[in-house]
Order: structure tokens, then C-alpha cells, then sequence
């Protein structure tokens, strides 16, 4: 897909598979444009994104057309962000490829088509004559914000948050990656350490941010891509949680505010910007901010309907 843009922010929006057992037993309220990719109508309201895909969309066309250029600027120096924004249940972690769970090639998200693309072309670049001089390694780190506390998912330390110091992140565990085997492994056992606490958490998994890095290391240049996987936005009064569940769904709810808050700032140009409302946007600080003074990044987030 051509993006007709000349902005390093776009939005794409997914629409959520037809799920029996979810009593959709209707036809979508959602109608697409055949003759224009980017528009979709609801109850008569035309909405406008740089992409818009119906429920018939496979995870390969939805990577090739939003996440893989990200890849190619990524490896060309680039720091890159793609987000998964939108209600517990509509497809984030089925796109985004977060699971731990092993899946066909068909089903296989953003996530390990990102890790593949980069172990394929890694070699390619580090073969090519004008590069063959500097080391080049790839590395992935994940990260989990739950209850407005990071917790570093590779670490081999006991869990417990870490320090987001005066709330300016500084990095978690770094692993190198050589094969999607390697990941696989990783992605396993970052998800066994969410796991523990899900055993006393409802719905811990989409209750919580998920932020895997890849790291492209060339010599002492690194550039970074960041898949967010975002806790569920639904609004907590219409979950109609209480307790836990009500303080988990407060601040999720504080971070994707947070994001809105931090975009809007910089869009109208404020001197000051509110990273530190919330550990999310701490830990993305960089990259937004790059994103729109330098015009070098890309921060793409990938709305679901
Ligand atoms: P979320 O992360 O937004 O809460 P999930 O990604 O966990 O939602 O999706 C909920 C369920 O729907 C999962 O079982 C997932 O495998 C399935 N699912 C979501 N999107 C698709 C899709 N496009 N095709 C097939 N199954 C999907
Ligand atoms: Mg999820």
C-alpha cells in the first residue's frame, strides 16, 4: 500500500474476526470502501485512517503492508514504534504475535515476522562489503507495565519492578537473538513470569502493557524497534470491575491517557511534555519524543475495531 502521507505517524485500524461463542450473530456494523482502502463507514459516518482492513485480512498482508517498512528503516538506522491500541478481546495479541502459545505460519503475528525478516537480512547487511568491518548483532528485551510498575520479563533476577528512575527509564535486559527458536524461548519464558502473577490476577494478560525491543546493534550505533502490546481500553465503569480489578483497569486507563496526552503536547508544540504522568510513557519517552522533533522516527499505531 502506498501512504499518501508525508507524516512518520499513521494509524491503521483492523476490524475483530466474527466470533460465535461472543453472540455476534449479526452482520458487522462495519461496511469498507471496495474502491478505497483507508475508509470504512458505520451507521453512516465515514471513517478516515491511512489503512483500514476488514476482518478478512491475513497476518502476513497486515505485516507486509504496516510493519515490515519499519523493519527496513529500523536496519537503516531508525528508531521505529508500532502500537496495538483497542478493547480486551479484539485481535491486539493475535496481531501483534505476543503469545507464547506456538502457532501456524498462517497465524503467526507482527512479532516473530519482525524477528524472521531481521535474522534473514542481519547476514545480508553484515556480508555487504561496506559494512562487513562492523559487528552487527540483534537483540530483544520485554517488558511488562502492570499497575504502573515495570517488570523486566528476561531479567534473571527475581521479579520485582524496576526502576524507572524520577520515572526516565533506562533500559532492561538486553538477550541476543540469533534464531526465531531463540525467540520462542524467550517469548516462553517472559510469558511464565506473567504467569505467576496471573495466577492471582483475573484476566492478568490483557490487563498489563507488553513492550518487546529488538535492538540493532551496529558497532556503537543502536537502533530500536518497539512492539506495544496495550492493556485492554475498555472504561472501567462499563467493565463494572471492583477491587483489583477496578485499581488494574484505573491505571491501564492512567497510561493510555498518558499516550493521548503526550501526543496531543506534542503535536501543539509544548515546551513541556508530561512523560512522567505515567510509567508507559516513561518508558516510550525517546521514542515519542523523537518521533516528532526529529522527524527520524515512526510511531505507528494499529487500532482494532
Ligand atoms: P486482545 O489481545 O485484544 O485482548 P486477543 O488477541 O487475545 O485479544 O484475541 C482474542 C481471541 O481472538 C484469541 O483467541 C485470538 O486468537 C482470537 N483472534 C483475534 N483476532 C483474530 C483473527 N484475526 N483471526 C483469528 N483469530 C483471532
Ligand atoms: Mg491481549
Amino acid at each position: 500500500m502506498n501512504f499518501d502521507k508525508k507524516s512518520d505517524v499513521l494509524i491503521a485500524v483492523r476490524e475483530a474476526p466474527f466470533r460465535a461463542n461472543k453472540l455476534q450473530q449479526n452482520q458487522s456494523v462495519i461496511q469498507f470502501a471496495t474502491d478505497c482502502k483507508n475508509t470504512l463507514v458505520v451507521n453512516n459516518a465515514v471513517h478516515t485512517f491511512d489503512a483500514a482492513f476488514n476482518s478478512s485480512v491475513s497476518q502476513a498482508t497486515l505485516y507486509e503492508t504496516l510493519v515490515q517498512p519499519l523493519v527496513s528503516k529500523v536496519l537503516a538506522g531508525t528508531n521505529c514504534t508500532a502500537l496495538a491500541y483497542g478493547q480486551t478481546g479484539t485481535g491486539k495479541s493475535y496481531s501483534m504475535g505476543m503469545g507464547a502459545e506456538p502457532v501456524t505460519e498462517q497465524q503467526m503475528g507482527i512479532l516473530p515476522r519482525c524477528a524472521k525478516d531481521l535474522l534473514m537480512r542481519i547476514p545480508l547487511l553484515k556480508a555487504d562489503k561496506e559494512n562487513n568491518r562492523i559487528p552487527m548483532q540483534l537483540f530483544v528485551s520485554f517488558l511488562e507495565i502492570y499497575n504502573e510498575k515495570a517488570h523486566d520479563l528476561l531479567s534473571a533476577e527475581p521479579q520485582k519492578p524496576i526502576a524507572v528512575r524520577g520515572q526516565r527509564f533506562t533500559g532492561a535486559t538486553k538477550q541476543l537473538l540469533s534464531s526465531l527458536k531463540d525467540l520462542q524461548s524467550l517469548l516462553e519464558l517472559g510469558a511464565k513470569k506473567r504467569h505467576v502473577r496471573a495466577t492471582n490476577m483475573n484476566q492478568h494478560s490483557s490487563r498489563s502493557h507488553a513492550i518487546v525491543t529488538f535492538s540493532v546493534q551496529r558497532g556503537h550505533r543502536v537502533s530500536r524497534l518497539n512492539l506495544v502490546d496495550l492493556a485492554g481500553s475498555e472504561g472501567v465503569r462499563r467493565t463494572q470491575n471492583e477491587g483489583m480489578a477496578r485499581d488494574e483497569g484505573v491505571f491501564i486507563n492512567m497510561g493510555l491517557l498518558a499516550i493521548n496526552k503526550v501526543l496531543l503536547s506534542l503535536t501543539a508544540g509544548h515546551a513541556v511534555i508530561p512523560y512522567r504522568e505515567s510509567i508507559l510513557t516513561a518508558v516510550l519517552q525517546g521514542l515519542l519524543s523523537l518521533c516528532f522533533t526529529k522527524l527520524n522516527y515512526l510511531f505507528k499505531p494499529l487500532f482494532f475495531l
